[in-house]
C-alpha cells in the first residue's frame, strides 16, 4: 500500500492523538475537575505554550531542564516547552501585580517533557492544577490538599492517598546528622524510595560520598507514618515547623477527614523550586504518583523581586483517567434527516435548524447512500433518532421518525417538532 510509512501516520513519540471518545472522555474529566476549582472560587488561565528558555530554566533543577523541548525561533531568541504551568503562572504575576492577593488561580492544559516514554509518562500530556499566591498560612496548605482530595474524590478516585513531607524537616534532619553538604543526593536517593529496593537507594547515597551507615540511618528515618503524627515528630525537629503542622491536621481533619493522608519523610519532590511542603497523590491501585505539589515560596521572586508566598498542585490528567478507568465516552448524534432527492432539501435544512436551536445535534444525508446504506451507517455512528423525509411526507407537511433506542417509528407534523 502506497502512502505514509506506519511511524508517520502515527504522532510523535510520547504524543497522542484524542479522536471523538477519548476527547469526550477527557472533556469530562475537564469539566469535573474544573468546577471543583471554580467552586472554590479559583479562575481559570492560560499562558502560551511556549516559553523564554530562561525564565523555564531559572529554578527547574538540572533533571528538569535536560527534559525542556528547546529551541531557538528565526530570530534565534532561545525558546521552550513549558514543562508545567506554575513557572508560566510565576512569570505572568510578575508582571501582573495589581492582581489582589491571595490568588486563586487554576489550569486545565498540556505541558511537555523530553522524558523517556513508558507506561503513563508522555511527552506531551494533560495537567490539571491550581495556585495559591500571597499566603503562608497553615490554612493555605489546607485549602490547597482540600481542594487536590476533592478533586480526585470527583474524578472516582476516592481512595486516594495524599502522602505529605515537609523539605524544612528532611533540611533539618540533614543538619542534625551533619550531612547538609550531600542534601542534592539524598534528595534524589529519597525521591527513588517508592520505585527502588532499600540497597539501590542506599547506594544512590554512598556514591554521593554519604557514610553507608548514616545512609541505612536515613533510609529508616524516612519512614511513613499516619498525618496525626507528623506534629510530634515534627516538634522534635523543629518547634514552629511542629506548630504549623498541628494547625494543619486540624484544618483538615475539618475539611476532609484525615483518612486520606499519610506523613512520608521520603517524599522530596524533583523540582528545584519547593521550600515548603510537598505532597504527591495516589489513586487505589494505579502504582504512579497522580499528582503531586508543594510550597514554592522562593520562585516568585525571581521573576518579580517582590517575596510572594506561594503554592500549588498538579494533577496528571492522563493518569488520572488511567487509574480510574475513563478512556472513551461516546458522544452520539441525536438526529440523522434522512432524504431521497433534492426536492426535500429545502425541508430538510428547516427541519434541521429548527432541532439544532432547541440544542440538538443534527446532521443532514448527503445524497450518496440509499436508507438502508444510511441505516447502516448511523447505527455505526450512534444515533437516537432517524428523520426520513419522502415525497408523501412532504405533501402532508410531516415527517417520519424513527426511535433507534425504543425501535419505534412514527410520524410528526413538521410544524410541531
Ligand atoms: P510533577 O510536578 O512532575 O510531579 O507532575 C505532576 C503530575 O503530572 C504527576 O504527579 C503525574 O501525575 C503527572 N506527570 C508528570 N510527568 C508526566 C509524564 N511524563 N507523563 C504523564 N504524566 C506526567
Amino acid at each position: 500500500m502506497s502512502g505514509l510509512p506506519d511511524h508517520l501516520r502515527r504522532p510523535p513519540r510520547g504524543m497522542r492523538d484524542w479522536l471523538p471518545p477519548q476527547f469526550y472522555a477527557l472533556k469530562h474529566m475537564e469539566d469535573v475537575l474544573s468546577r471543583v476549582a471554580e467552586s472554590f472560587g479559583y479562575r481559570r488561565v492560560e499562558m502560551p505554550v511556549v516559553e523564554h528558555f530562561e525564565v523555564l530554566a531559572k529554578k527547574a533543577g538540572q533533571e528538569v531542564i535536560n527534559e525542556i523541548y528547546y529551541f531557538k525561533d528565526k530570530a534565534g531568541r532561545d525558546l521552550g516547552l513549558r514543562f508545567d504551568m506554575t513557572v508560566p503562572v510565576a512569570r505572568a504575576l510578575s508582571y501582573s501585580l495589581d492582581v489582589p492577593r491571595p490568588v486563586r488561580w487554576y489550569y486545565f492544559t498540556k505541558v511537555f517533557r523530553y522524558d523517556e516514554p513508558q507506561h503513563g509518562r508522555y511527552r506531551e500530556f494533560y495537567q490539571f492544577g491550581i495556585e495559591l499566591v500571597g499566603s503562608s498560612t497553615p490554612r493555605a496548605d489546607a485549602e490547597v490538599l482540600h481542594v487536590l482530595a476533592d478533586s480526585l474524590s470527583a474524578a472516582g478516585a476516592v481512595d486516594y492517598v495524599v502522602k505529605i513531607n515537609d523539605r524544612r524537616a528532611v533540611d533539618k534532619m540533614l543538619e542534625a546528622l551533619g550531612l547538609s553538604a550531600y542534601r542534592d543526593v539524598i534528595y534524589r536517593a529519597l525521591d527513588k524510595k517508592l520505585k527502588l529496593p532499600r540497597e539501590e537507594v542506599v547506594a544512590v547515597m554512598t556514591s554521593g560520598g554519604v557514610p553507608r551507615d548514616k545512609a541505612e540511618k536515613i533510609y529508616d528515618m524516612t519512614s511513613e507514618m499516619p498525618l496525626q503524627e507528623a506534629a510530634d515528630h515534627l516538634t522534635r525537629l523543629d518547634q514552629s515547623l511542629g506548630a504549623h503542622y498541628a494547625k494543619l491536621v486540624k484544618y483538615l481533619d475539618a475539611s476532609t477527614g484525615l483518612g486520606g493522608f499519610r506523613f512520608d519523610m521520603s517524599i522530596v519532590r524533583g523540582l528545584d523550586y519547593y521550600t515548603g511542603i510537598v505532597f504527591e497523590a495516589f489513586a487505589g491501585e494505579y502504582k504512579l504518583a497522580v499528582g503531586g505539589g508543594g510550597r514554592y515560596d522562593d520562585l516568585l521572586e525571581l521573576y518579580s523581586g517582590i517575596k510572594t508566598p506561594a503554592l500549588g498542585f498538579a494533577i496528571g490528567v492522563e493518569r488520572l483517567m488511567e487509574a480510574v478507568g475513563l478512556h472513551n465516552v461516546e458522544k452520539p448524534l441525536d438526529y440523522y434527516i434522512y432524504i431521497f432527492d433534492d426536492e426535500a432539501y429545502p425541508q430538510a435544512v428547516a427541519v434541521a435548524k429548527k432541532l439544532r436551536s432547541a440544542g440538538f445535534s443534527v446532521a443532514v444525508e448527503l445524497g450518496e447512500k440509499s436508507l438502508k446504506e444510511a441505516f447502516e451507517y448511523i447505527l455505526k455512528i450512534g444515533t437516537r433518532y432517524l428523520i426520513i423525509i419522502g415525497k408523501k411526507e412532504l405533501e402532508r407537511g410531516v415527517v417520519k421518525i424513527r426511535d433507534l433506542q425504543k425501535r419505534e417509528e412514527y410520524e410528526k407534523p413538521i410544524n410541531e417538532l
